[in-house]
C-alpha cells in the first residue's frame, strides 16, 4: 500500500503531556532514538471520531517499549486519554494515529542511561480518496528475511524492525509488485512489509503462528471474527510451497484491513474468495460500529 503524505493532513500532535502546534513539533538532531532507532510506534485508525481498539494499541506499544527497555512514564489510562484528546482536535471523520516514543538527546553514544523518555501523537486525516487501487494484490518474494527472535524483538513495533521492510517494499514495487513477502530465518512464511498473511485451504483458515514477527492486532480481530463464523483456523508453519496451492489469500493490517492477494510471483489466486469477502465484510462492519477491545488481543498483545 502507499504511504500517507502528511502536507496538510495533521490535524492534531500531542507531546509530553499537552496538544501542541504541530507545526511546532519537532525533535532534536541528537535525538538518542534517531541516531540509535530507540524508538517504538502504533498504528491505528479512528472510525467517526473512535479508535478501534485502542487499549490493544496502547498495550501493545508498551509492551513494545519495555522490549526495547524503554519504560513509559505515562500509564495506559493516561496514553488512552491522549489519543482521544487528540483525536477530538483533529475532529476527523477518518483518521490514522501514530502514537511514537523515542528517547532525547541528553547522550550521544551507545548507552541509553541519562535519556529521557518521549511520547508524541499525530492525528492524521485519513484520505477520502482510497490509498490505492483497491485491486487484489500482487505480492513478490523478498530476498530480506525477518531477523530471528535472537537477532531483534521482532514482536514488537520498532522502528529498527521497519529499516528491512521498507527496503523490500521499494525492492517490491521497482520489480512491479505492489508489496513483497518476507520469510523467517527458517524458510516459513512470515509476513509482508506492513501486513499479516492468512491463505485459505480446502475451507480452512491458516496462518503462521507469530512467532517471528509482528502478531497484529488485525490478525487477531480476523481470528477471533473467523471462530465467530465457524470457520476452521489454524495457526501452522507454511512455506511458500504452501502459498502457491492456497484457492484464497489475504493480508491484514490497520491500514490494509482485509485485502484480498490476486497474485504471489506468477501464481494467481481467487482473487474475489468467498472466505476472503466474508472475512473482510465483517471487519468493515467490526470496525465501523465496536471499539473491538472484547478482542482477545487485548490480553495478548
Ligand atoms: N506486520 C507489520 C510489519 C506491520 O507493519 C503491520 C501493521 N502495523 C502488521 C503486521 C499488521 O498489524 P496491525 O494489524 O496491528 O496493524
Amino acid at each position: 500500500m502507499s504511504g500517507l503524505t502528511t502536507a496538510g493532513r495533521v490535524g492534531a500532535v500531542w507531546m509530553d503531556g499537552a496538544l501542541v502546534d504541530p507545526a511546532a513539533a519537532h525533535l532534536p538532531v541528537l535525538s538518542f532514538g534517531l541516531h540509535n532507532a530507540a524508538c517504538v510506534f502504533e498504528g491505528i485508525r479512528s472510525f467517526g471520531g473512535r479508535p478501534f481498539a485502542l487499549s490493544a494499541h496502547v498495550n501493545r506499544l508498551r509492551t513494545s517499549a519495555e522490549a526495547i527497555g524503554i519504560a513509559l512514564p505515562w500509564d495506559s489510562t493516561a496514553i488512552a486519554d491522549a489519543i482521544e484528546t487528540a483525536v477530538a482536535a483533529a475532529d476527523f471523520a477518518e483518521a490514522y494515529i501514530r502514537p511514537v516514543v523515542w528517547r532525547g538527546d541528553e547522550v550521544i553514544g551507545i548507552d541509553p542511561t541519562g535519556t529521557t523518555v518521549h511520547l508524541a501523537i499525530a492525528v492524521l486525516a485519513w484520505p477520502e480518496q482510497a490509498l490505492d487501487d483497491g485491486k487484489p494484490l500482487r505480492l513478490g518474494l523478498s530476498r530480506w528475511t525477518r531477523p530471528t527472535p535472537t537477532m531483534a524483538p521482532v514482536q514488537a513495533k520498532t522502528s529498527a524492525n521497519y529499516l528491512v521492510g521498507s527496503l523490500a517494499l521499494a525492492e517490491a514495487r521497482a520489480g512491479g509488485f505492489d508489496d513483497a513477502l518476507l520469510l523467517d530465518h527458517t524458510g516459513g512464511i512470515a509476513e509482508t512489509t506492513g501486513s499479516n498473511i492468512f491463505l485459505v485451504h480446502r475451507g480452512e483458515l491458516v496462518t503462521p503462528p507469530a512467532h517471528t514477527f509482528l502478531n497484529g492486532i488485525t490478525r487477531q480481530t480476523v481470528l477471533r471474527l473467523a471462530a465467530r463464523n465457524g470457520i476452521v483456523t489454524r495457526e501452522i508453519r507454511l512455506t511458500p510451497n504452501d502459498l502457491v496451492i492456497a484457492d484464497e489469500v489475504f493480508v491484514t493490517g490497520t491500514a490494509v484491513g482485509v485485502r484480498s492477494v490476486g497474485w504471489f510471483r506468477d501464481t494467481a489466486f481467487h482473487a474475489d474468495g468467498i472466505l476472503t469477502r466474508m472475512l473482510a465484510n465483517a471487519y468493515t462492519q467490526l470496525v465501523g460500529t465496536e471499539q473491538g477491545e472484547e478482542s482477545p488481543c487485548t490480553a495478548s498483545a
